[in-house]
């Protein structure tokens, strides 16, 4: 848990004077819907209860200084000349979305930002757009801008898209502005209309973090969204009308399969599918069926590791070792994979025991220690302490 005050002092002792305001922005976890975000699907995640929180005062000069304590590190640049920081390449999450708002004409200041988390950084539960999203909103109390949730979400992404050079969807930037309290959130990524849907209070949502990265995340992430484009450009042959894979029915593709090659066909079958478990999903969801909803999750993640292939073995342990565990009622990888973490749906009984029992198995068959956090869904970005 992050003090407000801890965040207060520790800024007041590194640049010398009291923040103005704290904002917080939460990470994310995908219940299901994975890769199907920049496909213009269907996502199913929710906002935690951890996340990003940026203590901030304004200046009255055109200069930024940042400081992260995730690296102890300080970063300097002014609002004139934003270029990329090869040195330090957090930066560029806060540059990027600086860079974003200065694009959009609007009329900003320098300011001092003193960034903590609570968040694994790179564990898949998206510290990364819970910075952007903070940054914005930071700037946009300090420099008194109005924004929709909607515009803010669009900038934040815009910031990894562009200037990170990361080519994500919108799942995670949405969410961390618009999430809300004991709900999952249905979101359309065509055309960002989205619904809330209560997750019962007798199940808990489980995310372990596995301690594997793999440096890959980043060129296999935009090669998977190379081939998603591919499909569609292949499919249109037959398919004119179509402009994603959003727009393919799972029988259209089998009826056109000869149409991809070999080593496409798989990517376009995960995210065909993946659409249509998010969307059954959701209706479980909608009818308390949480059986059901375990079994979507369940085959989401066969999907993701034989078709998608961005599991690791030590993600389909942690869920082969989950499903094998009393009270799971679904497990499976989330996050944009090669390592991360996975999350599981578990009874609220069977909880204590349940992450006891993961952790150990963990560490006995794969001889890594697991970091496993029982999350609520929490709101989106807000202002945690006005000073
Ligand atoms: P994820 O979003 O799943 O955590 P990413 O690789 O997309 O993983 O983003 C992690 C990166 O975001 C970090 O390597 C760092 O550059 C940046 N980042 C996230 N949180 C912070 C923070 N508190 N301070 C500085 N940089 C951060
Ligand atoms: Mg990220």
């Amino acid at each position: 848990m992050i003090e407000m005050n801890q965040l207060r002092d520790a800024f007041s002792n590194h640049f010398g004077l009291h923040p103005r305001l704290i904002v917080r922005a939460p990470g994310r976890v995908n219940l299901i819907g994975e890769h199907t975000d920049y496909n213009e699907g269907f996502v199913l995640p929710m906002a935690l209860d951890r996340g990003t929180f940026i203590a901030a005062h304004a200046r009255a000069d055109r200069m930024v200084r940042v400081y992260s304590s995730s690296y102890a590190a300080e970063d300097r640049f002014s609002l004139d000349a934003i270029e990329r920081n090869h040195e330090q390449p957090w930066s560029n999450y806060v540059r990027g979305v600086v860079k974003g708002l200065l694009a959009r004409d609007l009329p900003i200041l320098g300011a001092d930002l003193f960034i903590m988390s609570d968040l694994p950084l790179g564990g898949g539960l998206s510290s990364s757009a819970s910075l952007e999203v903070a940054v914005g909103y930071a700037f946009q109390l300090l420099n008194n801008i109005d924004m929709l949730g909607e515009e803010l979400a669009l900038l934040a992404q815009g910031a990894e898209n562009n200037f990170v050079g990361m080519q994500c969807g919108i799942m995670d930037q949405f969410t961390s502005v618009l999430g809300r309290a004991g709900q999952a959130l249905l979101l359309d990524c065509r055309d960002l209309s989205y619904r809330l849907i209560p997750i019962p209070p007798d199940v808990r949502i489980v995310v372990c973090d596995s301690g594997v990265r793999h440096q890959l995340v980043g060129s296999e992430y935009n090669s998977r969204r190379a081939s998603c484009q591919e499909a569609v450009q292949l499919l249109r042959a037959r398919l004119p009308r179509i402009t994603a894979l959003r727009d393919v029915s799972p029988g259209q593709l089998a009826e056109h399969a000869d149409l991809l090659p070999a080593a496409i066909l798989p990517r376009a079958r995960h995210v065909v599918s993946e659409i249509q478990r998010t969307l059954e999903a959701a209706e479980a969801l909608d009818h308390g069926d949480l059986s059901g909803f375990g079994r979507l999750m369940n085959a989401s993640h066969a999907s993701l590791r034989d078709d998608y292939e961005v599991s690791v073995p030590e993600i389909d342990a942690l869920v082969r070792i989950a499903h094998s565990l009393e009270g799971c009622y679904g497990s499976r990888l989330t996050g944009g994979g090669f390592g991360g973490s996975t999350v599981s749906l578990v009874r609220v009984g069977a909880v204590e025991q349940f992450t006891a029992d993961l952790a150990a198995r963990y560490r006995e068959e794969v001889g890594r220690e697991a970091t496993i956090l029982v999350c609520s869904p929490s709101d989106g970005v807000s202002r945690a302490a006005l000073f």
